[in-house]
C-alpha cells in the first residue's frame, strides 16, 4: 500500500495534459489550484498506514489474499459495506470534503458484478480479464476515476439521435489490438490527481447504440485524452491566502474536469465491455447505488464539521446557550444522523452477488442521497442561520493584516472576550466554504440528480405489496 508520499511521486510521474484558467497545469502535485485536491486524495493513502485506522482503511483482497487499501477493495459482506461508510465518515470528518476515491472504488465494484453476469449471459470473457486488471489496481495501489457521467447533449434524445455523435463516449474502431474510443466526459471528480480512470456507460441503450456500450481503463495521461479543470466557488481565493480560503489544505468538493477522449486508443486487456448494450442499465444502477450509498458517509463527515464549526461560532458570538441556539443545533445532528442511518442500513441489508462480491439494498442507499439534496441543505441554511451575517461581508485577509485596517477589524469584529478576533473570522471562512455554492451544488447532483433516485425508488418499492396490505385491514375483497 502506497503512502501519501509514495502517492504523491506517483502523481509526479505522470504527464496529463490539464487546462485550467486560460494556462496548463503542469504538476498536480504543486500547483496551487489542484494541490489542495491532491492533499484531500491523499489522505487515502496516509490513513492506511495509521495503526488507530487499520481496521477501517485496510482491508484483505479477495484475489490476492494480501493486505490491500479499502478503496481497492472488492467487498466481500455486509461487514465490509459498512466499514466502507464508517471509513467515509471518518475521513470526511478529517478532510471537511470530497477525498474523490470513492468514484473508482464504486466503478470497480460495479464492473466486477456486471462483467460476471454478462460472460455468463454472452459467453464473453471480460470478468477474467477485469480481475487481472483489478490485481494490478490492488498490487499498485491505484486511483480510479470512475467516468460514468456523459455530457449528454440534447437531453430529450438518445445516444445515437444526437446531432452530434460524441455527447455520449462510443467505439470509433475496433482493431485487432483494441479500440478506438471518442467522446467526454464530465464532472469527473478526482480525475486531475487519479492514476486512470474506468470508463463505463452513462445510460440505458438500445441495440442501434451498440457503440456506446462500452467500459474501459484509460491512464489520465494516455493519447488523446485533454482535461478541462472546472471552476469552484472562491477558488481564486487559493491564490491569495490562507485565512481567504476557508479550507486551505483540502479546498470544497472534489476538483473535477470535463474530460475528453480525442481518438483514444485502448488495448483488449483493459476492455470490460464492448458492444453489450443489453447491460448498459443495470451497469449504471449498480454503480449509482454503491455511489449514493455513500453520501450518508463522506458528507456526514463534512456535516460533522459543519455542525462543529457552527457551535463553536454560537460560542465565539457569546451565546452557546440560548435555546433556540441549541434546538437549532439539535436539528442538524438529526439530520446527520439519519442520512448515516441511511447508509448504514443499506449496508446492512446489502447481498451476495453470483460473482461473489456484495452489494448494497438499492432502494434504501437511493434514500441516502435524496436525503442528502436536502438535508445538506439544511444543515447549510442552519449554520448560516447560527453564524451571522458575519460570514457574507467580512473584510478581505489582506486588510485584516494591513496595519492601516488590522486594529479596527480586531476591534469591532471582538464578539465574547474570551476568543481572538481572528478565530471569529477563521471558524466564519470556514463555514462560508462550507456551506456554499459549489459544495451545496455537489450534495444536490454528485453521485446524481434527485429525479433519478425518484425514479429508482418508484421502480424499487413494491406497491402491490402495499395496497394489499391495505386492502387487507379495509377488509375490501380483491
Ligand atoms: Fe467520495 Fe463523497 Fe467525494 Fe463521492 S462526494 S467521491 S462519495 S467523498
Ligand atoms: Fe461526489
Amino acid at each position: 500500500m502506497m503512502n501519501k508520499e509514495q502517492y504523491l511521486a506517483s502523481l509526479r510521474k505522470l504527464k496529463p495534459v490539464i487546462y485550467c484558467n486560460g494556462r496548463k497545469i503542469e504538476s498536480v502535485v504543486d500547483d496551487p489550484m489542484t494541490r489542495p485536491h491532491v492533499n484531500s486524495a491523499a489522505m487515502t493513502y496516509e490513513l492506511a498506514h495509521d495503526p488507530e485506522y487499520n481496521d477501517l482503511v485496510v482491508a484483505t483482497s479477495s484475489l490476492t489474499g494480501r493486505e490491500i487499501n479499502r478503496f481497492t477493495h472488492l467487498h466481500q459482506s455486509t461487514d465490509d459495506l459498512v466499514k466502507k461508510v464508517k471509513m467515509l465518515r471518518m475521513i470526511g470528518q478529517k478532510t471537511g470534503t470530497c477525498f474523490q476515491r470513492c468514484v473508482g472504488l464504486d466503478a470497480l465494484n460495479a464492473t466486477y458484478i456486471v462483467t460476471h453476469k454478462v460472460d455468463k449471459e454472452c459467453g464473453t470473457s471480460y470478468h477474467e480479464r477485469f480481475v487481472k486488471y483489478m490485481q494490478e489496481v490492488q498490487e499498485q495501489d491505484l486511483m480510479i476515476a470512475g467516468s460514468m457521467t456523459d455530457v449528454k447533449g440534447d437531453r430529450s434524445k438518445k445516444p445515437g439521435q444526437q446531432a452530434d455523435p460524441d455527447l455520449f463516449v462510443h467505439i470509433v474502431e475496433r482493431r485487432d489490438d483494441g479500440i478506438v474510443v471518442r467522446g467526454a466526459k464530465a464532472h469527473q471528480t478526482g480525475m486531475v490527481n487519479s492514476h486512470e480512470m474506468l470508463i463505463l456507460p452513462t445510460t440505458n441503450l438500445g441495440p442501434e447504440d451498440k457503440d456506446y456500450a462500452v467500459a474501459c481503463a484509460i491512464p489520465v495521461d494516455a493519447p488523446g485524452v485533454v482535461h478541462i479543470f472546472g471552476r469552484q466557488t472562491n477558488d481564486g481565493r487559493r491564490l491569495q491566502g490562507d485565512i481567504d480560503t476557508g479550507n486551505a489544505e483540502y479546498a470544497i468538493v472534489g476538483g473535477e474536469t470535463l474530460t475528453v477522449l480525442n481518438d483514444v486508443f485502448v488495448p483488449w486487456e483493459r476492455v470490460f465491455m464492448c458492444g453489450e448494450y443489453q447491460y448498459a442499465q443495470e451497469y449504471v444502477e449498480t454503480f449509482a447505488a454503491y455511489h449514493r450509498q455513500n453520501y450518508g458517509g463522506c458528507k456526514v463527515g463534512v456535516a460533522d464539521v459543519i455542525i462543529g464549526a457552527t457551535a463553536a461560532m454560537a460560542e465565539y458570538n457569546g451565546v452557546p446557550n440560548v435555546s433556540h441556539i441549541k434546538d437549532k443545533l439539535i436539528e442538524m445532528i438529526h439530520l446527520a444522523e439519519t442520512m448515516y442511518n441511511c447508509s448504514i442500513a443499506c449496508s446492512a441489508e446489502g447481498h451476495k452477488t453470483e460473482a461473489g462480491s456484495y452489494y448494497v439494498d438499492t432502494l434504501l442507499a437511493n434514500t441516502v442521497k435524496l436525503n442528502c439534496t436536502r438535508f445538506m441543505y439544511e444543515i447549510s441554511r442552519l449554520a448560516h442561520d447560527i453564524a451571522g451575517g458575519f460570514i457574507a461581508t467580512l473584510p478581505y485577509e489582506a486588510d485584516y493584516k494591513a496595519p492601516e485596517t488590522r486594529p479596527y477589524i480586531e476591534k469591532y469584529f471582538a464578539a465574547n472576550p474570551r476568543i481572538p478576533t481572528e478565530h471569529r473570522i477563521r471558524m466564519a471562512r470556514l463555514l462560508e466554504n462550507m456551506t456554499g455554492g459549489t459544495a451545496l451544488a455537489e450534495s444536490m447532483h454528485g453521485a446524481g440528480s434527485p429525479q433519478a433516485m425518484r425514479v429508482m425508488l418508484y421502480r424499487e418499492t413494491n406497491l402491490e405489496h402495499k395496497k394489499k396490505l391495505a386492502r387487507k385491514l379495509a377488509k375490501i375483497e380483491q
